[in-house]
């Protein structure tokens, strides 16, 4: 089989209401998608989405032609590519989804088969005042979510703390909460500083009483020493590596034994294959290895199918935050939404390769 032809098809779904993400200072009034299309000289059109993919054109004769089998190489070329341009990491899930259709097996299997789905924390964008995120929590667990995952102020550390004991409060012992302060990258032009170490303690002990399970990104992943205080002075589990750039990178942060969980997106990040190789890292020395997804619904696939293959876990980041953010706005380039049942568990879904269909009428009525 070759390689015969690559494309990107662009489309933008207006949101009104906007999204305003904890983590953008920029309130979005549009969700743009760009997905990547593989196809192959034996008809099998293999998909995948997640980064921008600006300025990918370039590139993509250095994978014209090839067998999409030899997907060790292509994950080296995309590495190569990746220190000249961006992150095209939606390329090698879209040949890992026409790999899975040309062997007729979910991609999962082709990495380890270990789980057949995951169970979801519902992983909420917004910062909202106490009394709304208590009730989106509230609502969330009566959906069937057993836990979720909570964005605070860096600016107003108190009052995040005042919402999360709330939110322990309302919700019992039965469901587990995230914190995540966002405080590891940020979006372009966004110079504000972190918090510092000592703030960041204060915080995680607070956070500790209300049995927060992790706190996510607390201080830029450069201080290695404020992240391992962190943990070591308040108990609480550390999580981060959303978006690191480099295997290289993320192989010194788990020899260094800077964080309790592991989260590179395999779309954003260093890809399907080498997330796999750095999971399997984490697992070998008893660290969590469980991977950003907040990005569409192929995305979010996509790293369900590495989780689930290598037995990742606990929980699998599901994007939620009615109404502003549903399965249907995050998931709009789909046929079908990717949705979790009353029991709270995404599925391996079991047709071949990554297993979603592309609704293409409304992409081209959104391009
Ligand atoms: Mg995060």
């Amino acid at each position: 089989m070759k390689i015969t032809d690559i494309a990107l098809i662009r489309a933008c779904l207006p949101l009104d209401p906007p999204f305003d993400a904890a983590w953008d200072p920029v309130p979005r009034t549009s969700f743009t998608a760009t997905i990547v299309k593989v196809s192959t000289d034996e008809g099998i059109v293999g998909y995948g989405s997640g980064d921008t993919m600006d300025g990918l054109e370039p590139f993509t004769e250095l994978f014209l032609g090839q067998d999409p089998f030899a997907i060790a190489r292509h994950v080296r070329a995309l590495e190569t590519v990746s220190f000249h341009a961006g992150r095209y990491w939606p390329l090698e899930a879209a040949i890992w989804d026409v790999i899975g259709k040309a062997l007729g097996v979910p991609v999962a299997h082709l990495f380890g088969g270990a789980l057949d789905g995951l169970p979801v924390y519902a992983s909420t964008g917004r910062l909202l005042p106490r009394s709304a995120r208590v009730e989106s929590i509230l609502e969330l667990k009566e959906r069937g979510f057993k836990a979720a995952k909570i964005r605070i102020s860096a600016s107003d550390i108190d009052a995040g703390v005042a919402i999360v004991h709330s939110v322990r409060e309302a919700v019992g012992d039965d469901m587990e909460l995230m914190v995540d302060l966002n405080q590891s990258w940020r979006m372009a032009g966004d110079v504000r500083s972190s918090l510092d170490p000592v703030e960041v303690r204060r915080l995680a002990t607070a956070l500790a009483e209300a049995r927060v399970f992790w706190l996510e990104e607390p201080l830029p992943l450069d201080d290695v020493t404020g992240l391992r205080a962190v943990r070591d002075a308040t108990g609480m589990r550390v999580a981060g590596g959303e978006m690191v750039r480099t295997f290289s990178e993320l192989v010194d942060l788990v020899m260094a034994d800077v964080l309790d969980v592991y989260q590179p997106d395999v779309v954003l990040s260093v890809g399907m294959l080498r997330t796999r190789t750095l999971a399997e890292l984490a697992l070998a020395r008893n660290r969590s290895f469980t991977p950003h997804t907040w990005t569409n619904g192929i995305g979010l696939l996509a790293n369900l199918h590495v989780t689930a293959g290598v037995g990742g876990g606990p929980f699998l980041e599901f994007p939620i935050d009615p109404p502003v953010w549903t399965e249907e706005r995050r998931d709009f380039m789909l046929s079908e939404p990717v949705t979790v049942g009353q029991d709270g568990i995404l599925r391996v879904p079991q047709g071949p390769g990554l297993g979603f269909e592309i609704d293409t009428d409304r992409l081209t009525a959104l391009a």
